[in-house]
């Protein structure tokens, strides 16, 4: 096996022969609260991979240029390299997580409009909340490059709601990253899954219950694995409904 470019919380980077394309390890490791949490989710990786290939190449298809090249093995994607710029950009349609802590908004409450956050990508200072101003003093994307991941987030929040609408799932908020290629074109890269995404069961009332995601994992709700499974299985599903469309 050819030694890894790098290990994070949740996957490993391979290179392959050619240096434009790399190779993702899904592991099932999990991590919570800035990794003073840490676990396994049985099967994450496989599922994680699968759920992240498949709305990556239905995202394409809309006109989201993105990383995913095909996946060769069912924890393993081939991305195309690139360049990650070092913000978590979050889209938010209702309130949870840290925007109720950091300001007592109820969880639950929608939100009159998507909000877009952008946090700075640094375990290390707890990738804080970034302004506007610190965006532009850390000089970590250009105006216009902000400005373009702004207008993708949104477009990807508006398909990423109808999709899971459609699975019976509310998109609450979810994480991205982008990333620039060799040529310089902008590329929505690492994973979008229920370790990036907070998604509730639409059949479910309880706050506890309809919880499909990482949350289940960060606050010890239990049935992790069962929840990360129906999530996969209601995704596939509509992906291959969209198909014979
Ligand atoms: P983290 O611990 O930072 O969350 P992960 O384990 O989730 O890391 O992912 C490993 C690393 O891979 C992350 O730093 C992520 O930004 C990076 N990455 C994702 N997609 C690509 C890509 N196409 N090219 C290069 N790096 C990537
Ligand atoms: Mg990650």
């Amino acid at each position: 096996m050819v030694e890894k470019l790098y290990e994070g919380k949740a996957k490993i980077l391979y290179p392959t022969e050619d240096e434009e394309i790399l190779l993702t390890y899904f592991k099932d490791d999990a991590t919570a609260f800035n990794a003073q949490k840490r676990g396994q989710i049985r099967g994450k990786g496989e599922i994680n991979c699968a759920i992240s290939a498949a709305l990556f190449e239905w995202l394409e298809s809309l006109g989201i240029p993105t990383h995913y090249i095909d996946r060769p093995e069912r924890d393993r994607m081939r991305v195309k390299a690139v360049k990650i710029l070092p913000i978590e950009v979050v889209v938010r349609n209702i309130a949870a997580g840290s925007l109720c802590k950091q300001t007592g908004l109820p969880e639950g409450k929608i939100l009159p409009y998507p909000l877009v956050e952008f946090y700075l990508k640094n375990d290390a200072l707890g990738d804080p909340l970034l302004t506007r101003d610190r965006l532009a003093i850390l000089e970590l994307a250009t105006p216009q490059q902000l400005e373009q991941i702004e207008a993708m987030a949104l477009k990807i929040n508006q398909h990423l709601r109808e999709f899971f609408e459609r699975c019976g799932i509310t998109l609450v908020d979810f994480k991205l990253e982008f990333g620039l290629d060799s040529g310089g074109q902008l590329l929505l890269a690492d994973e979008i899954s229920p370790d990036t995404c907070r998604l509730w069961d639409k059949a479910e009332t309880d706050p506890k219950a309809r919880v499909m995601d990482k949350d289940r994992f960060r606050r010890d709700l239990g049935e992790v694995e069962s929840a990360y499974q129906r999530v996969q299985q209601r995704v596939l599903e509509q992906i291959a409904q969209l198909r014979n469309q």
